[in-house]
């Protein structure tokens, strides 16, 4: 299977504006903000999505949402307040087979969601 854009970054393939990184995930600024912080936070193991996640990924799972924190201390919106969001499957707008947690921030955001 060809590499996804994620692996790519966590490869360094090609180039990111990593935010944050450790043994499990890496967290880097989207290339297409929605918001002032747009953050991504992706794991080092290939999980195409959150639906293909299963029980061994448990640890992993809650690593990436305790990595939210950190990202949104890192990027300054800790105190105003974030969104973090995981797209899945073709009506959750998902576009990249790697699994990510967005963070965003900076602004108001609307809800609900387009
Ligand atoms: P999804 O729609 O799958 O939930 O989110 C994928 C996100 O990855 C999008 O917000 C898109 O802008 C971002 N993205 C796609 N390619 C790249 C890239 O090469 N670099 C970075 N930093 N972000 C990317």
């Amino acid at each position: 299977m060809p590499k996804t854009v994620f692996q790519k970054i966590i490869d360094r393939e090609i180039p990111a504006d990593i935010v944050y990184e450790d043994e499990i995930c890496i967290a880097f600024r989207d290339i297409e903000p929605q918001a002032p912080v747009h953050c991504l936070i992706v794991p080092k193991k290939l999980i195409p999505r959150i639906s293909e996640a299963d029980a061994k990924d448990d640890a992993l799972l809650g690593h990436l949402l305790l990595t939210v924190t950190k990202v949104a201390k890192l990027t300054g919106i800790l105190k105003t307040g974030f969104r973090t969001v995981i797209n899945c499957g073709v009506d959750g707008g998902e576009t990249v087979p790697h699994l990510h947690v967005h963070v965003l921030g900076g602004r108001s955001l609307q809800w609900p969601p387009g």
